[in-house]
């Protein structure tokens, strides 16, 4: 197994038996979401944005407008903490105390820095799209210089990292068992339906495979 280094501030309290420091479990709930929350402090305050972001080796990719408070805030080299979470399932328990969610998530710290070379920036901007849908990149029309110059592409370091999850079914207390409720789990999942074309496509343009055969797992 090839365990992150748990560090004082990734070490789990709460619940340590659902905590995994295993880097390919870790790159596994990475590799599922599309979103993560990005907790930073600007100005002296607090805040988390949601965004999109990629895996790439061992670091996570960022981007977005060279314009976006967040982008300028981190690129500065700031403290921040990643998250990715992914929803299983809704626990039903007998009380209301012990509902629940099946879950996987990550948590993410460190620094984030600027991807500045052309060469790297183009491989981050691919694997961000790659991660989205695979096999879009090769389709589509390249970023040119003016959108290159635009963007802002960050890579945090995947090497301060914890994930937690929670599977199986509630766990009540031992006199609720008796209880004549109903009690389980509802399975979630994110699932790709039928895609619909833009209205403007051009009549001759058919659908890629890419885009037929997408299925998140
Ligand atoms: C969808 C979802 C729903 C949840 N619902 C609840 C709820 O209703 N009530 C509740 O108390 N908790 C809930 N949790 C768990 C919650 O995320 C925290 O783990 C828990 O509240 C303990 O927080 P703490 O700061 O005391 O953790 P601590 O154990 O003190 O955290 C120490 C370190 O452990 C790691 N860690 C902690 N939590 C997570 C995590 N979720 N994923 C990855 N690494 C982690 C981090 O590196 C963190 O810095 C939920 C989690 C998810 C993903």
């Amino acid at each position: 197994m090839n365990e992150i280094p748990r560090t004082e501030r990734t070490t789990l309290k709460r619940l340590p038996k659902r905590g995994s420091f295993d880097r390919e479990v870790i790159n596994t709930i990475l590799d599922e979401g599309f979103v993560c929350h990005v907790g930073f402090v600007t100005d002296d305050k607090p805040v988390v944005i949601p965004t999109g972001y990629a895996r790439m080796g061992e670091n996570l990719i960022i981007h977005g407008s060279r314009a976006s408070r967040m982008l300028c805030a981190l690129g500065k080299e700031v403290d921040v903490c990643v998250t990715v979470t992914l929803i299983d399932g809704l626990v039903l328990a007998r009380s209301a105390f012990h509902r629940s969610m099946n879950y996987r998530s990550v948590v993410v710290f460190g620094r984030a820095h600027a991807i500045e070379t052309r060469t790297e920036k183009l491989a981050a901007l691919r694997a961000l799209s790659e991660h989205m849908i695979p096999g879009r990149w090769d389709y589509v029309r390249e970023p040119n210089e003016r959108e290159l110059q635009q963007t802002t592409v960050l890579s945090v370091p995947l090497n301060e990292t914890s994930a937690k999850i929670r599977t199986g079914q509630p766990v009540d207390d031992d006199e609720d068992y008796d209880l004549p409720i109903w009690a389980g789990i509802i399975p979630l999942r994110l699932f790709a339906q039928t895609p619909v074309a833009d209205p403007l496509l051009r009549m001759d343009v058919d659908i890629p495979g890419h885009v037929r055969s997408y299925v998140k797992p």
